[in-house]
């Protein structure tokens, strides 16, 4: 009979998990790590640093970090892949249940770490810092506020700060949420689509001390299509045909209307073929019978992709408390056997 083997104790998971890209930041490093155990003390938590492929000496340092500190964990990648790609590895590999993503450059103050994980308790799953006094200079502010306006006005997520990497996560949103491209900075709307609840908070900000800002100001333009994206995705993704066929049956009314006005006048004999309104009354009906055809494309991708993946949202369910049972008088029932099941928790994955 082959001997029962003990089952391997399970990997301990600390509580918080601090999530930092970076890319060549290798004299702020020391410091951050400093910075963080004078923060957080003896917590249980664990310092995930993704290396998005650095090209200094900021390897280095990690494993010389990780030789003190056994809470330093490393992801290393080969290249450059960009932040979105350094968080989206640094959620799956993180084993907290709170997430807490910073910037590597010192600008963001980990004493602030208390302040944004104390509103998850007050029943929100993403919290973000807002940088109120924001320590750039103002080629970056500016455009930033502008930035910040559109995207609230747009998404509906009254946030005056979506440029900020300082974020608080319960687990279950890292879980849900797809990050790829650039689209970092949109976590907070992405999430709001999907039900969680998201706030900001008042965070403070420090200048760059060492290195460079990684962005210059094809950022805006990088926002500015990353917003589009969004906003087809959060508003139209599951009715594509909403959006295109809108415009595709405007365009087809119109050239039918131009076309009518065209046959009327031929039918009563003045010529047409070398009018300009006729351009305009084909060209109308033939966008428009374009758009409406990618519309229908775009629910047959969405009716595929939906199959077998009925949910993308997440959701409470609140039941009306139980009736006690017949037999139950104040004793406890007969097979009470582990007392009543756990309720689903807010935003549960059903
Ligand atoms: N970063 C990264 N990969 C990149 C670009 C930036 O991991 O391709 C990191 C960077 O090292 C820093 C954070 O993302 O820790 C924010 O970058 P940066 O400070 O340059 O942005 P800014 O504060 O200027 O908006
Ligand atoms: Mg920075």
């Amino acid at each position: 009979m082959p001997v029962e083997q003990e089952p391997a104790p399970p990997p301990s998971r600390p509580w918080l998990s601090l999530v930092i890209p970076l890319y060549n930041e290798a004299e702020s490093l020391v410091a951050l790590h400093r910075a963080v155990l004078d923060a957080l003390g003896e917590g249980d938590y664990e310092v995930l640093f993704v290396d998005d492929g650095s090209t200094d000496e900021s390897f280095g340092v990690l494993k010389e970090l990780q030789r003190q500190d056994p809470r330093v964990r490393i992801i290393r990648f080969g290249r450059n892949f960009g932040k979105a790609e350094a968080l989206a590895v640094g959620f799956r590999e993180a084993r907290g249940e709170v997430i807490v993503t910073m910037d590597a450059d010192l600008q963001d103050d980990p004493r602030e770490i208390p302040t944004l994980v104390a509103q998850l308790p007050q029943g929100y799953d993403l919290v973000s810092g807002w940088k109120q006094e924001r320590q750039d200079p103002w080629s970056k502010t500016f455009p930033s506020r502008v930035f910040n306006l559109v995207t609230s006005f747009f998404t509906g997520v009254q946030f005056r700060d979506f440029n900020s990497g300082f974020k608080a996560y319960r687990r279950r949103v890292v879980e849900e949420l797809k990050v790829y491209g650039e689209l970092h900075r949109f976590l907070p709307v992405l999430a709001y689509w999907k039900g969680f609840r998201v706030t900001e908070v008042p965070v403070r900000h420090h200048p760059r001390r060492f290195g460079r800002s990684k962005y210059g100001p094809r950022r805006f333009l990088a926002g500015a299509l990353d917003l589009l994206t969004v906003l087809y995705l959060t508003r139209f993704h599951r009715k594509p045909l909403h959006l295109f066929g809108s415009v595709g049956l405007i365009c087809v009314s119109l050239g039918l209307l131009v076309n009518l006005y065209l046959t009327i006048l031929w039918f009563s004999g003045e010529p047409i073929g070398t009018r300009p309104l006729l351009q305009l009354g084909v060209l109308l009906m033939v966008t428009g019978v374009q758009f409406l055809s990618l519309g229908l494309l775009g629910e047959m991708l969405t009716f595929t992709a939906v199959e077998g993946k009925p949910r993308d949202h997440v959701y409470e369910l609140v039941e009306p408390p139980e009736p006690p049972a017949p037999w139950d008088h104040g004793a406890p029932p007969p097979l009470a056997a582990g007392g009543p099941a756990a309720l689903p928790s807010r935003g549960e994955a059903r």
